[in-house]
């Protein structure tokens, strides 16, 4: 799939409309369509990047700033110190559907482990 296909880079451009609750010059957060928590945040990078497994050195920071907002937000919103979840699902085995890199940042339930 090419970059101009991609969902989250259309909703990074806003041609496709999300749900924002934070950006900057990196990353941006949204709600996820399909909720599996009170609290359910992607967050990407404005670069397209297919996965994690694809993730080069010079992604580093980027890498940095995505887990750092996951962190910031669950602080924000409360939910930090009783605790949440933070998911990078990679490619097929790993449940990866859209392939632009994100995280997933859960909050505002307990969650087991390991998950399914
Ligand atoms: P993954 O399975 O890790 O690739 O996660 C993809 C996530 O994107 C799923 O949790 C979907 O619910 C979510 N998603 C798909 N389309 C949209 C959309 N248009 N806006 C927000 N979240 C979406
Ligand atoms: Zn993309």
């Amino acid at each position: 799939m090419s970059v101009e296909d991609c969902l989250f880079c259309k909703i990074a451009s806003g041609e496709i409309p999300a749900s924002r609750v934070f950006e900057d010059d990196v990353c941006i957060a949204f709600n996820d369509i399909s909720p599996q928590a009170p609290t359910h945040i992607l967050i990407i990078p404005r670069q397209h990047i297919d996965s994690l497994d694809k993730a080069q050195t010079g992604d580093r920071d980027t890498l940095g700033r995505l887990l750092q907002t996951a962190a910031d937000i669950a602080r924000d919103r409360g939910f930090a110190d009783d605790g949440y979840r933070v998911v990078i699902n990679t490619n097929a085995d790993g449940g990866q559907t859209v392939f632009h890199l994100h995280v997933h940042l859960l909050g505002g339930r307990p969650f087991i482990f390991p998950p399914g």
